[in-house]
């Protein structure tokens, strides 16, 4: 009943995810959640950790590009410090924006990964697309009206899926299990 928001991965923070990692399978690009997953609402210029972690992906020539359900003003103003490209209007949990964007950067499902903080959006999104998913805590616990409700449905989802699969853990990089 919930398996459409299974995530393949559970990191703790998208900075833990390596190159060397994403490579080993046959990962292409990062697609990735901006609020919450990239940055936090208190903190638009991101962490050192953050730009550290950038910088990493694009010496190993992995593109990584935001699959937002802002709009394009909005999405646009809050990476212009990173340089990323991006996808607006992402209608998440459809699977449109992030097909929209791997066939954008000449790839395949199976050559992406959609990162995000959200099981009922980004993963779900993701697992519409039959792309792969990481799921990680979000970078802050204080989120708007709107997203603290999804986060009290996210919770009851996530007991069910970690009852079903003991796999389900959060772990501190990609392949550590
Ligand atoms: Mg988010």
């Amino acid at each position: 009943m919930f398996s459409s928001y299974k995530p393949t991965w559970m990191v703790e923070a998208i900075y833990q995810i390596t190159p060397q990692q994403l490579q080993a399978l046959g990962i292409k690009a990062v697609l990735t959640d901006l609020d919450n997953t990239l940055i936090a609402w208190n903190n638009p210029d991101g962490t050192e950790e953050l730009r550290h972690w950038l910088a990493q992906m694009e010496a190993a020539g992995i593109p990584v590009v935001v699959v937002s359900n802002n709009n394009a003003q909005r999405v646009a103003k809050a990476i212009e410090p990173f340089g990323l490209d991006y996808t607006s209007r992402a209608l998440k949990p459809f699977a449109r924006g992030i097909k929209q964007a791997y066939h954008k950067l000449g790839l395949s499902s199976k050559e992406v990964v959609m990162v995000g903080d959200q099981l009922m959006t980004d993963i779900k999104a993701a697992n519409s697309a039959k792309v792969r998913s990481i799921l990680v805590r979000p970078v802050v616990d204080t989120d708007g009206w709107n997203t603290r409700i999804n986060r009290f449905f996210e919770a009851r989802v996530m007991k069910h899926l970690q009852k079903k699969h003991p796999d389900m853990v959060w772990r501190g990089e990609l392949n550590d299990r």
